[in-house]
């Protein structure tokens, strides 16, 4: 599925990010940017042992922002690490995760890069609703692409059937609103 925006394109596949041959692929880190499980640890044991050891340098990160590494052994020359919320229900959330697409929009925007692919990000062990976060990375994604006009591929890389049917309802509603306005 794929909406074409003045300023690039939003594409939805189902698949695994680690072997998306994009210009950078978006990471759903943690705060310390530690290997850790889900699709983090997918892209780390993919990217192979020097992934750890330059997150390591960095050290770090805070919630909504993002950090840049290369993409080491994997097709994508950079991984953009993008540290979501832990979902609590506070409605501070939603803030935090579209600053997470935000960000990683303006590295790749920033470096010149033609693809991008993200991941359904806090929406697996973090505990982000479904529904809801796939509006706000939509929205955000589509807003950016609207505003600055950077030419971009945006591809979101979903897993599982569900998460892929959820974000394709959420991006068909987000086009219909487009379309009026
Ligand atoms: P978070 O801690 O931000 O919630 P998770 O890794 O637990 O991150 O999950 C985020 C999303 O990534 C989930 O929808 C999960 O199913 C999905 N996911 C897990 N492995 C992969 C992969 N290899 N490629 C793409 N998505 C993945």
């Amino acid at each position: 599925m794929r909406w074409e925006l003045p300023g690039g394109a939003i594409e939805l596949v189902r698949g695994d990010i680690t072997a998306q041959e994009v210009d950078a692929i978006v990471n759903a880190a943690n705060a310390q940017l530690l290997p850790g499980g889900g699709v983090c640890g997918a892209i780390h044991r993919a990217a192979g042992p020097e992934l750890a050891i330059a997150c390591a340098e960095i050290g770090g990160c805070p919630t909504g922002q993002v950090r840049v590494t290369p993409g080491f052994r994997l097709p994508a020359r950079y991984v953009i690490h993008a540290v979501g919320p832990v979902y609590r229900g506070t409605g501070e959330e939603a803030q935090l995760l579209a600053s997470c697409y935000r960000e990683a929009l303006r590295e790749a925007a920033a470096r010149g890069l033609r693809s991008v692919a993200f991941p359904a990000i806090s929406t697996g062990i973090y505990g982000y609703p479904l529904e809801e976060a796939a509006r706000v990375a939509l929205a955000a994604i589509a807003d950016f692409l609207r505003r600055e006009r950077p030419g971009l591929l945006v591809r979101m890389v979903l897993f599982g059937e569900r998460d892929f049917e959820v974000h394709a309802a959420a991006l068909r509603e987000l086009r219909r609103a487009g379309d009026i306005t």
